[in-house]
């Protein structure tokens, strides 16, 4: 039976079990409530993002996983509305290239990791080769089964080199799914974004349930941990995690470098 008042981060390195979360969860915050909270929030991430880049010591890699409708072009449309393309940018992984795929496979990601002081959105991410590419069967079991600990080990060291990683797995139900499906059907202006290949997934929704159980409970560190997010409201999505970003940005103590000696007290005629 789904636990609503699981915490968003679950317990790091023990197995994880979908069931225990309820992605229709919204811990008694009303609909009104969180549309009236949500603008703030924006603001103050794009507060923090700023004196992110003044401070120069973090970069920030924000990682958005989730079935097909889950909601991932929606978060970084709402979430980061007020942070400019200055500070941010999103990186889009989909089938990987001729060339990508010739590499070892994090090499595409590393690259569009972020600098110090920048935001990297990734919009699907070095977990697709344990979701897709596991589901699928594109790799062997031996290899995507191999691929946990080295994700482990690449966050790790992102992490050593000051790279915050805040890693949301984006957690709707069948039933929101099959309405999500639907209204891209129904609508003209998001009939665009309907692909027959959507049905063929959705086929696999127990596979994937059981790939995102793996990728959290294997890949939850504490280096790196999972939030896992409800996200049938989309509301209550972006307040999430816009509350948990923000949280992530004011733990780290950021500071607007000094002036330069001198500089106080000046009059720009
Ligand atoms: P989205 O569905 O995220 O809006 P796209 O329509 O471009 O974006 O779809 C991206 C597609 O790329 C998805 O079907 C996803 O399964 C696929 N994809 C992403 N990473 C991989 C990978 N490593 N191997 C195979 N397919 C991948």
């Amino acid at each position: 039976m789904a636990n609503r008042d699981q915490p968003i981060v679950p317990p790091p390195g023990k197995p994880f079990r979908l069931a225990e979360f309820d992605p229709e969860n919204t811990s008694g915050t009303s609909k009104e409530a969180a549309l009236a909270l949500i603008p703030s929030l924006r603001l103050g991430i794009n507060e923090l993002q700023d004196l992110l880049y003044a401070d120069r010591r973090y970069a920030l890699l924000i990682v958005l996983q989730g079935i097909d409708t889950a909601g991932k072009d929606g978060t970084i449309k709402s979430v980061f509305q007020e942070v400019g393309p200055l500070g941010s940018s999103v990186a889009n992984f989909g089938v990987p290239s001729a060339e990508e795929a010739a590499h070892d496979f994090l090499w595409r990601y590393h690259a569009r990791a972020p600098e110090k002081g920048k935001v990297v959105i990734f919009n699907r991410s070095y977990y697709e080769s344990v979701l897709v590419e596991r589901v699928d069967s594109l790799v062997s079991k031996d290899v995507w089964k191999a691929r946990y600990d080295t994700i482990n080990e690449f966050e790790r060291y992102l992490v050593a080199q000051q790279t915050v990683i805040a890693k949301f797995f984006l957690h709707i139900s069948k039933g929101e799914q099959r309405e999500r499906l639907q209204e891209r059907v129904d609508n003209p202006k998001k009939r665009w974004k309907f692909r027959e290949g959507d049905l063929q997934e959705r086929a696999h929704w127990d596979a994937y349930q059981e790939a995102f159980e793996d990728m959290v409970g294997r890949c939850n560190t504490a280096a790196a941990p999972w939030h896992v997010v409800p996200a049938d409201h989309k509301w209550y999505r972006d307040v999430v995690i816009a509350k948990a970003i923000i949280a992530l940005l004011e733990s780290l103590d950021l500071h607007y470098p000094k002036p330069v000696a001198g500089v106080e007290g000046t009059v720009v005629e």
